[in-house]
């Protein structure tokens, strides 16, 4: 018997000489890996339609022998779908977020906010304006930290909830912004910035959306214990 469901692709890897492993986040059933046989020499089928942070429908068919992967066997644009106008900037925010999503989440653990937050990005990611796509990059990825209940702290010492007029030491274990107080002298997990960031101007200075990105993106390897390859394309300090 087949399932169905609509989902994201969040990643895909070759396999062998002509098939795939793609990742999705599906409604249903979180996150999962299926085996696309035959996708790069049967180009009727899935040509053009296994492209990441696209919502699909899809229908698969679990595998007989356990441990196997379960087989796509169809799939198609999502009437939802919302096409990305790539360019640069919001090639590098998407793959960020994939990257999160794909190493936080573990199989086949749904969960309908997840899916949401794809959603969220992919509607509004599409504009002209540098800031307004950093700024909706940056909120997805706090919504989704939240999600997992490790949003970090920005405007506010995590530690004694004091209201910060900057950032300049970001603990990426403990829980984001920290005051100079409450920061202890040795502690490893402190990204210690050179120039520190104005929160009151933060909403207008892209240059300051990009280092909080980076904190953020930071936060978010240490948290899962990954190293994610996207965040070398982000803007250092
Ligand atoms: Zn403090």
């Amino acid at each position: 018997m087949s399932e169905k469901t609509e989902a994201f692709i969040i990643s895909k890897e070759e396999s062998g000489d002509s098939s795939y492993v793609v990742t999705f986040y599906s409604k249903l059933f979180g996150k999962i890996n299926l085996f696309v046989k035959s996708a790069r020499t049967s180009k009727k089928r899935f040509q053009g339609k296994l492209e990441s942070g696209n919502l699909y429908d899809i229908e698969f068919i679990k595998a007989k022998k356990l441990g196997s992967l379960d087989s796509l066997i169809k799939i198609d644009i999502n009437d939802e779908n919302r096409f990305i106008n790539f360019d640069k900037d919001i090639s590098i925010f998407q793959a960020l977020i994939l990257e999160a999503i794909n190493k936080f989440e573990i199989n086949e653990q749904p969960n309908f906010e997840i899916y949401e937050i794809l959603k969220f990005f992919s509607l509004n990611i599409n504009s002209d304006l540098k800031i307004k796509k950093i700024k909706i990059a940056i909120k997805t990825l706090n919504k989704y930290l939240k999600i997992l209940g490790i949003q970090p702290s920005i405007k506010k010492c995590y530690k004694c909830k004091k209201n910060m007029l900057s950032i300049r030491y970001f603990d990426l274990k403990n829980g984001g912004n920290v005051c100079l107080k409450c920061k202890s002298n040795n502690n490893a997990s402190i990204f210690n910035l050179k120039s520190p960031i104005n929160i009151k101007k933060l909403g207008n200075n892209y240059e300051s959306l990009e280092i909080l990105l980076f904190l953020i993106s930071r936060f978010c390897e240490y948290h899962s214990g990954k190293i994610f390859n996207s965040v070398k394309y982000l803007r250092t300090t």
